[in-house]
């Protein structure tokens, strides 16, 4: 199965998208955990990225599909994607589907997490992030066991440096403008479930489930 977790910045994709995969047999691919690994390797791709997403800005479309692109053609997850935190533009979705009709990719559905923004930069501010496996922790909702440590990998769990609040406030702004089309876009194919993303974590889980019947 192959599956867009689609929400604003902080709705909770990436805590939601470990036991998604887990169940349904899929494989993670979150485009901003990829260039974070590639600016922590301070690759081009990482030098190019950091730019904007200090800015709270969006990494070009067309930057963003050639590692997407490249990324379909690995043999680890031809047996089911999720993706988390792409597509973020109507181009990228456009990009998306014209690729999966060439080639006989098919996209089961959009799972769109709904938190309001008020709610949003309370998570993000209090998030932090392993930097070795991307796992995300809050300080007061979800902390990891041992402070600092993450529970999955043993790596340095951090504050990312785009979730201070004036980068949050950007990212926001970014979000519904660019990103929040995105939803009428599949919504027009038939493919999206708007699930409530306030509540517990196992609550949200359970929500996502009945919304995949
Ligand atoms: P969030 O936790 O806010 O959803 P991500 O880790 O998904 O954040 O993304 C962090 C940053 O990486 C974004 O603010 C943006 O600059 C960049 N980025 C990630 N995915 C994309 C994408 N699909 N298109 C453009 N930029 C992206
Ligand atoms: P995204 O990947 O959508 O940007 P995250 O999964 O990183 O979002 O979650 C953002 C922050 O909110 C993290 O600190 C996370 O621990 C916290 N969080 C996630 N889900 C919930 C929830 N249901 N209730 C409260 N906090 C949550
Ligand atoms: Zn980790």
């Amino acid at each position: 199965m192959n599956l867009i977790l689609f929400g604003p910045p902080g709705a909770g994709k990436g805590t939601q998208a470990g036991s998604l995969c887990a169940e349904f047999g899929m494989v993670q691919v979150a485009t901003g955990d990829i260039f974070r690994r590639n600016l922590k390797q301070n690759t081009d791709l990482g030098q190019l990225a950091r730019s904007f997403m200090d800015e709270g800005q969006l990494v070009p479309d067309e930057v963003v599909w050639k590692l997407v692109e490249d990324r379909l053609g690995d043999e680890d997850v031809q047996s089911g994607v999720l993706f988390d935190g792409f597509p973020r533009t109507v181009k990228q979705s456009e990009l998306l589907v014209a690729w999966a009709e060439s080639s006989g990719w098919k996209l089961a559905g959009v799972v769109a997490l709904e938190v309001p923004d008020e709610q949003l930069v309370r998570r993000l501010s209090g998030r932090r992030t392993c930097l070795d496996c991307g796992s995300t922790y809050h300080v007061d909702h979800n902390p990891p066991a041992v402070e600092g440590t993450c529970d999955r990998c043993a790596g340095k769990v951090v504050q990312r440096s785009d979730d201070t609040e004036a980068t949050v406030k950007a990212r926001l702004a970014t979000y519904h403008q660019q990103t929040a089309p995105v939803l009428e876009f599949f919504d027009s194919k038939g493919l999206v479930s708007r699930v409530d993303g306030v509540g517990g974590i196992d609550g949200v889980a359970g929500r996502i489930r009945t919304a995949l019947g």
